[in-house]
């Protein structure tokens, strides 16, 4: 835990234009900053900074946050971890509180785990080098490999000894607990006895974005067909293997300069093509690629290129790739090297020109890849030709971004030879399914639940969707609270002999006191912990919101002070037509007679089913009695509010 105060002094500190400025290229519009979104795909800006507010906000996207959001989401660093990169940033001082025991107990084994993994590979490689079962076996295969010595330096190869658990031994011996040994997935304790589980295998550690040993593969050098040729780390506190890219921390600097990244299958993979001097490459071993693994590296680079091996199963890994890939808004380029040929052995047989010539001039976007590749088999065959154009569609309509679906319909049209509008109209059933299918059950919200004739009770299945229906009253009042809430207004009272007067309160107590009043609850419970946050007898800040450890509460503090409701937005909700500051208990006033009166309409709807259900007579009774008072709370607000009362 880090200290309140030193958290407010990293705030104070921060100043959200240099910390977004480190990574991205602000240029100066007005009071705010713009550039480009480093969270999705665009080419023209739409990502504000605003240093005033200490937020940014990207209207193409929606993201937005503060200093220690964009660290998080940019850095993909936990909050306390955010905390310590701007205190670092700013030359702060972290007293860390003392933790909880289990806190403690949490960081200091993950912290045990990097530092058996980190004894492993030193250990690993010193048996490497330094025995002689590791020198005849293990350095003689990388070697006959033809993995140069500084490329074996590099990736912190190494041997693990041939014996049941010379290596457990060995870390036991220099005083590592055998607990972490196994929770760090070395050392497999089995019912009677604890071995190793690389034992014989030549070693390569993977490594996280910052370096650290975090697990391993071993490849056997056995050629018999009862041992699997890898064993790999399994999944560990610190290894998870669906966020981790093999070769991602020597790759980072490359892929950067290269503006892309290349993706290949396996260790050797990524190891010949460094050897052959491309360095923008990673792969995905030990589980198929995942979506997680595509984001890390668009915190580099918007293009990846996937290198397969040309059989079957590489073909096929790299359709589901290109669909992932298209998924993220990321432009994707294939290449397929020769039948029985992977980057590992292609680059052994060519110099390094040929191969980056090679990869220059096959790499080919997907939809050329897909049909050169397809095409040649479905050509004469009306059916199947219609299917590959329909699977090609629908990997266009993956793409989030319009103007890419277009250039790449129009590029299909023209390869395909079918016409454009054709592959347009399919591209927009498929999106417009994909749309229903996902379509929130609120969009019913939208439609009016007042008829001519009173409330709508037709739409037996509307109304359920109905009752939800506060929440954009409730949106109103927390953004009252926010913006005003120390502003005062005047409101009636009594003074001390009993005759009517006005006291000045602020917002935020006007409000408050008002819901509580008629003990009004928040149905969205985001909602409700924001306003509950007000209950402070220190009136919090717009800053604490914005800065708040939770999330959700940031986010919508952000949400609500960057997108300053405009006047017509006000005016079309129907909610009041006026200039905020001019009239702002006016504007409070009718903020919160909106909330009664949807509440009421709400708790009708609700009286009306039980009069149906209703079975007993007395119980009707009461309903009825009920259903007046509102129907008076109705017709109360709607006069309140201006508006036509039906009936
Ligand atoms: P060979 O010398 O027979 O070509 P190899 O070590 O190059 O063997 P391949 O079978 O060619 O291995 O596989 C290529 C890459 O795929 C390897 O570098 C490895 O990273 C990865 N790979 C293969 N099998 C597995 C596995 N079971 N688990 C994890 N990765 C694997
Ligand atoms: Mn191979």
């Amino acid at each position: 835990m880090i200290h309140k105060e030193t958290i407010d002094k990293i705030f104070d500190a921060s100043r959200i234009e240099e910390v977004v400025g480190d990574f991205i290229t602000l240029k100066k519009r007005g009071i705010n900053l713009l550039g480009l979104c480093p969270f999705h795909n665009e080419k023209t800006p739409s990502f504000t900074v605003s240093p005033v507010k200490g937020i940014y906000k990207c209207f193409g996207c929606g993201k937005g946050g503060n200093a220690v959001n964009f660290i998080m989401d940019h850095e993909l660093l936990t909050y306390p971890d955010a905390l310590r990169y701007l205190a670092r940033k700013y030359n702060i001082e972290i007293e860390e509180e003392e933790q909880s025991p289990e806190e403690l107990e949490s960081q200091n084994a993950r912290e045990s785990l990097y530092i058996v993994s980190a004894f492993a590979q030193k250990q690993f490689t010193n048996d490497l080098y330094h025995t002689d079962e590791g020198k005849a076996i293990g350095l003689s295969y990388f070697r006959e490999r033809g993995f140069r010595e500084d490329i074996i330096e590099k990736f912190q190869l190494g041997y693990s000894i041939d014996k049941w658990r010379a290596f457990t031994d060995t870390a036991l011996k220099a005083g590592y607990q055998l607990d972490y040994l196994v929770k760090a997935g070395l050392t497999i304790a089995g019912e009677e006895k604890t071995f190793d589980r690389f034992s014989g295998r030549v070693m390569f550690p993977i490594h996280n974005v910052t370096g650290r040993v975090i697990g391993f593969g071993g490849r056997t050098l056995k050629t018999d067909k009862k041992t699997s040729k890898y064993v790999n780390s399994p999944e560990t506190d610190i290894y998870h293997k669906s966020f981790v890219l093999y070769g991602l921390y020597y790759a980072k600097k490359g892929i950067i300069a290269a503006d892309n990244c290349y993706l290949v299958e396996g260790y050797t993979d990524v190891i010949s093509m460094h050897q052959a001097g491309i360095e923008n490459v990673v792969s995905s071993s030990g589980t198929s690629l995942t979506v997680e693994q595509i984001r890390l590296i668009r915190r580099y680079t918007q293009n990846i290129t996937i290198l397969y091996d040309g059989d079957n199963a590489g073909i096929k890994a790299s359709f589901r790739g290109i669909d992932l890939v298209l998924e993220e808004g990321m432009n994707v380029k294939v290449l397929l090297f020769p039948d029985g040929e992977d980057p590992d052995s292609f680059s052994k047989r060519v110099s390094q020109e040929e191969l980056k010539t090679f990869i220059s001039e096959n790499s080919k976007d997907f939809i050329a890849f897909k049909t050169q590749l397809l095409f040649e088999e479905v050509k004469h065959d009306p059916i199947k030709k219609a299917t590959l154009i329909k699977e090609i569609v629908e990997s266009v309509a993956i793409i989030p971004e319009a103007i890419m679906r277009s250039v790449y319909i129009k590029e299909c049209s023209r390869i395909m030879d079918v016409d454009e509008q054709v592959l347009l109209s399919e591209l927009n059933k498929i999106r417009r399914k994909k749309v229903t299918d996902t379509a929130k059950p609120e969009s019913f919200a939208q439609e009016p639940i007042l008829s001519s004739e009173g409330i709508d009770y037709s739409v037996e299945k509307k109304k359920e969707v109905l009752f939800d229906d506060c929440e954009e009253q409730e949106k109103e009042i927390i953004y009252f609270l926010l913006k005003y809430s120390d502003q005062k207004i005047l409101t009636d009272a009594e003074d001390e002999e009993g005759r009517p007067t006005e006291v000045e309160v602020s917002v935020a107590d006007f409000i408050i006191q008002d819901l509580n009043n008629d003990r009004i609850k928040f149905d969205n419970t985001l909602y409700q912990r924001f306003f509950d946050l007000y209950t402070n007898p220190e009136l919090p800040t717009e800053n604490y919101f914005i800065q708040h450890v939770e999330k959700e509460i940031s986010q919508l503090a952000i949400d609500l002070v960057s997108s300053p409701h405009s006047l017509s937005d006000w005016e079309r909700h129907g909610i009041f037509v006026i200039t905020e500051d001019q009239f702002l208990k006016k504007a409070v006033l009718k903020t919160i007679y909106a909330l009664k009166s949807k509440k009421i309409q709400k708790m009708l709807l609700e009286n009306h089913r039980k009069i149906k259900d209703c079975k007993g007579d007395e119980e009707i009774m009461r309903l009825l009695v009920e259903r007046k008072q509102l129907e008076e709370g109705k017709k109360l607000y709607s006069s309140l509010l201006g508006r036509p009362i039906i009936k």
